[in-house]
């Protein structure tokens, strides 16, 4: 069954809310957003037709810095899923400490049947829309699902055009010629690695032993695939859109990649010893380790007491629902939730903007070494919590990142 995503995102406040002993003003303050804008996208198609789209911004705190969250284009998108990723934005910057608040944006179409030029057009209108509450002082927008960093140049370009002079800060994610940073690209899968090595370590586990099932091949799916399958951990599924392969021997996620970029998807995939399966099935299939990277809402209460695995790590927004969740911590499955494990790519963003702002730029060896100690330092707080309070790693993260928010909002205040 599936569940309003910003109704999930609610419930988990309130379930943090119980746990510290918050305000009740802070928690209802906490539970709505601060600003949601819903945008016409009207866009004159390839044939000469007009269509309309719809888009959304949302801010969920600005209270301790810019919005920051990515922008996605997805048929599926729709203002409660905005609000839902504008709220987890907000927990996620917070648990890594990084002066940002939570925001996250969308349009509700479908890229893939869509041109490149259209899909230009529905990116700078969109842009012109929304350019009241973005800016490098305001909102900083990044890549999510279905869009990237040429999407991301656009964005830039529009903002700039409008402004009259070049505005590198506005967006991250950005091809590294026009101030993007290196390592923004795989961040998130890279952050994902780093808390998965952190964890091995505390649960006393070999990493490349592991067996792991991935859900999306996409940046974040593909990336930490790709590093796992280099550590020489056996991949036994990964899927897309069109569903899953499987093999038991593992696969060959280098070859596979060199497939997806060459713009094949998965269905249409043939080697020896592989089998096709769904995504429900690849979910619930045997595994060490299983990361979702697609979209949210994909262990849910009717897959959970069958998902077979030591380990979820979360590589996409919202994967587990809060009654999975609860499921999965019955059966003694450690959850390592997304706020944290998929927390690389605002890092490696929030360095973007940074070196935007001082227009001065990092190597690679220095972005790694900040995001890992970063991102490890995140998960040995929440590891600390969780074993200090009892609690799961998710909640540890939440009673971090949402005591963190409470505080600044006590010592700003209600305005007026
Ligand atoms: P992407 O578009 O690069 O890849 C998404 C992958 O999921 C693709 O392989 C796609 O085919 C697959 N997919 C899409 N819809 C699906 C469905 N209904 N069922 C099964 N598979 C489906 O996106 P991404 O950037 O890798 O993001 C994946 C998830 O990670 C999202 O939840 C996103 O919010 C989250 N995330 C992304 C980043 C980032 O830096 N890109 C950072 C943090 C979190």
């Amino acid at each position: 069954m599936s569940v309003n995503p910003f109704k999930m995102a609610q419930e988990q406040i309130e379930i943090v809310a119980k746990q510290i002993d918050l305000d009740p003003n802070i928690t209802e303050f906490l539970k709505n957003v601060e600003r949601a804008l819903i945008v016409s996208i009207p866009i004159i198609m390839d044939d000469g037709s007009i269509k309309i789209f719809e888009g959304y911004r949302v801010h969920h705190t600005t209270i301790k810095g810019p919005g920051k969250g990515g922008i996605r284009f997805s048929p599926e998108v729709n203002l409660d899923e905005v609000k839902a990723l504008a709220t987890w934005m907000t927990w996620k910057s917070s648990l890594l400490n990084l002066p940002l608040g939570g925001a996250k944006g969308g349009v509700c179409c479908d890229p893939s049947q869509l041109s490149m030029k259209e899909i230009q057009r529905i990116t700078r209108r969109y842009t012109a829309e929304i350019i009241n509450i973005i800016g490098p002082d305001i909102d900083v927008p990044a890549p999510d699902v279905n869009t990237n960093a040429q999407i991301m140049s656009w964005i830039m370009d529009t903002y700039s055009m409008q402004k009259g002079r070049t505005i590198p800060a506005v967006v991250t994610g950005k091809p590294i010629e026009i101030g993007g940073s290196v390592g923004r690209g795989p961040a998130t899968g890279r952050g994902l690695y780093f808390v998965l090595q952190a964890l091995c370590e505390k649960m006393e586990l070999d990493l490349k032993d592991l067996s792991i099932v991935v859900q999306g091949f996409g940046n974040v799916g593909g990336t930490i695939a790709e590093l796992l399958f280099e550590r020489g951990c056996k991949i036994l599924a990964i899927s897309d859109i069109t569903g899953g392969i499987y093999c038991e021997e593992g696969l060959d996620i280098k070859e596979l990649a060199e497939w997806r970029d060459n713009g094949k998807y998965l269905d249409s995939y043939s080697g020896d010893k592989i089998k096709h399966i769904s995504n429900d099935s690849l979910l619930t299939s045997k595994c060490d380790v299983l990361i979702p990277a697609a979209i949210e809402n994909q262990i849910t209460s009717d897959n959970a007491d069958k998902i077979n695995c030591k380990i979820v790590l979360e590589g996409a927004n919202g994967p587990t629902t809060p009654e999975a969740d609860e499921i999965l911590n019955k059966k003694e499955i450690t959850v390592v939730p997304d706020i944290l494990a998929n927390a690389g790519g605002v890092c490696v963003s929030y360095f973007e903007y940074v070196q935007d702002t001082n227009s001065y730029f990092w190597n690679l060896e220095r972005i790694n070494k900040e995001l890992e100690k970063i991102i490890v330092s995140a998960f040995e707080k929440v590891w600390e919590v969780s074993k200090e309070k009892k609690v799961s790693l998710r909640l540890a993260a939440y009673i971090i990142a949402v005591s963190r928010i409470a505080k600044a909002i006590e010592l700003r205040g209600f305005y007026p």
